[in-house]
């Protein structure tokens, strides 16, 4: 019980029995496969950064739930402070990982379950909100890692969930039971599922009066019976399992397909089910923290681009180049509007009836869209500095061949100090960077597609208010 550190946190990890597929085969070792440890490596970076000294304080917080210190991806924001340090933990983990560290999308769902169980319950009388703080404890006493299960596999998207040829294309309740429900459906892109202890499914849309079965959010541990993971692949993923040219040595990220084959789930664990209004609240409030939680950390991992980009203009001789001196300058102020777009949203955060602090939609959403294209053009910039070999270096398996080996070497060197094996290890970070698939997507569909955000802004916005300036300005009285 209480704040976990890395070790105990693979361990706890060691203990799952989850059912997993990858490359056509069942895995029985999760933890020691060494693609998937890479991942949780990532998410074992929010354990371990809580115990560094200087990372500590703001890392770790006290629940005024459980009264006792907390890891902040266990901790719904109860404050504008709390909102800050989202985005600055978040900032501090993307620069330390240079990839996902895949722990924020868990504490988005407990995040947005804290607001609108509290507002079903209001509307309805029902207990989801005591039966979720009941579970947020339990996360918070045991310091557990948390999936975001929202993204259904959707079938036609033209149609709604019940217009869909096979009903299951959304997660749906297919049995109610005394003892509680039964659901069937598929979740796709499931960032870190395996890495995480828990797994809380959301709505991934809109819903209306005849959709009732699809209103469902719950929480399931990662090894419950019937739950499938099958493993995604990503651009060099086989290097990982190969050990060879993986460019970050330390860290991964993974995005499973996850399959709920007839999953129970026990009442206690249900905190929506039927109340088809409410889903747009929970897509609304979870994509916005979401969106929020992406500028954090994205601006931390440019902060590594930026480092990436500086030290092979030290190796390969350009550190003096102006125009390369421009393109560190235009990565720097796309991350620092970045992460000031999502500081924005949490100042300007506001207190809902549950007592969560929530953020500024139409700023996180406003980040969000600029997240999307600019690390485009932050990973362009940093290919650009960086040279051709981001694209087609020799193996190390080359470089160490007792013949050929020796005349890379010769032919490999950048400026003269620098050795060799170095300029070569950060041509491969850069190429990890710039084209991990399942990070570098993440940037475009991570938290919904780009129209997503552009329609939240809209709707989320006081249009009429700015038409008001307007007409005062131009001497117009209605
Ligand atoms: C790397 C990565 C990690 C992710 N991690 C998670 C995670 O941990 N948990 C999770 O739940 N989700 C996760 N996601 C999922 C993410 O939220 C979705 O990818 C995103 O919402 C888009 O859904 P989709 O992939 O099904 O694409 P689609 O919904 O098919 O979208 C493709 C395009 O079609 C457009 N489109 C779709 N439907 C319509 C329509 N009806 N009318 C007009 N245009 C339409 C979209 O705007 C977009 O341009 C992740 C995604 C990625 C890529």
């Amino acid at each position: 019980m209480g704040l976990k550190t890395r070790e105990e946190y693979i361990e706890s990890l060691r203990k799952m029995k989850p059912e997993v597929y990858m490359f056509g085969e069942r895995l029985t070792n999760i933890v020691d496969n060494p693609r998937l440890r890479a991942g949780i490596e990532a998410t074992a970076a929010t354990y371990e950064l809580a115990s560094v000294p200087e990372c500590r304080d703001l890392i770790v917080t006290r629940s005024p739930l459980i009264n006792e210190p907390v890891n902040r991806f266990t901790l719904p924001p109860s404050s504008i402070e709390d909102l800050v340090a989202r985005v600055k933990v978040n900032r501090k983990l993307g620069n330390w990982v240079g990839t996902c560290h895949q722990r924020c999308t868990g504490l988005d769902c407990l995040s947005t379950l804290s607001i609108v169980t509290y507002d079903i319950d209001k509307k309805y009388g029902t207990g989801y909100n005591k039966r979720f703080l009941e579970f947020l404890k339990n996360v918070q006493k045991n310091d557990l890692a948390a999936n975001a299960a929202v993204t259904d596999v959707k079938g036609d998207r033209s149609l709604g969930p019940k217009e869909q040829a096979d009903p299951d294309m959304y997660l749906r309740v297919v049995e109610r039971r005394s003892d509680g429900i039964v659901v069937r459906g598929a979740k796709a892109h499931q960032t870190g599922s395996l890495s995480s202890h828990e797994i809380i499914a959301l709505p991934t849309r809109a819903l209306r009066k005849g959709d009732e079965d699809y209103a469902v959010a719950f929480a399931v541990p990662q090894d419950a019976p019937g739950l499938v993971h099958v493993v995604g692949r990503s651009s060099l993923d086989s290097r990982e399992l190969d050990g060879c040219d993986v460019g970050n040595t330390l860290y991964s990220k993974y995005c499973p397909t996850v399959i709920f084959n007839n999953v129970f789930v026990p009442w206690e664990r249900v905190f929506m089910c039927g109340e088809v209004e409410f889903a747009v609240d929970m897509v609304v409030k979870f994509s916005s923290f979401h969106r929020q939680s992406h500028g954090g950390c994205k601006s931390g991992k440019i902060d590594c681009m930026i480092g990436a980009a500086l030290t092979l203009m030290d190796y390969n001789g350009t550190s003096k180049a102006g125009h390369h001196k421009q393109k560190v300058i235009d990565m720097i102020h796309r991350a620092e509007t970045l992460y000031g777009c999502c500081l924005a949203a949490s100042y300007e955060g506001k207190k809902e009836p549950s007592g969560t602090y929530f953020i500024d939609t139409v700023l996180a959403n406003a980040s969000k869209i600029h997240e999307g294209k600019e690390m485009a053009e932050a990973i362009r910039l940093m290919v650009d500095v960086s040279g051709g070999f981001v694209a087609d270096l020799p193996s190390d398996r080359d470089l160490e061949h007792p013949e050929i080996g020796p005349m890379l070497k010769k032919y490999l060197k950048g400026v003269d100090g620098v050795p060799v094996e170095n300029r070569i290890k950060m041509f491969r970070l850069v190429e990890k960077m710039a084209m991990e698939s399942a990070d570098t997507i993440s940037d475009i569909h991570g938290g919904g597609s780009p129209e997503a955000h552009r329609v939240t802004i809209l709707r989320e916005t006081d249009i009429e208010s700015k038409k008001k300036a307007a007409r005062r300005l131009a001497g117009i009285k209605v």
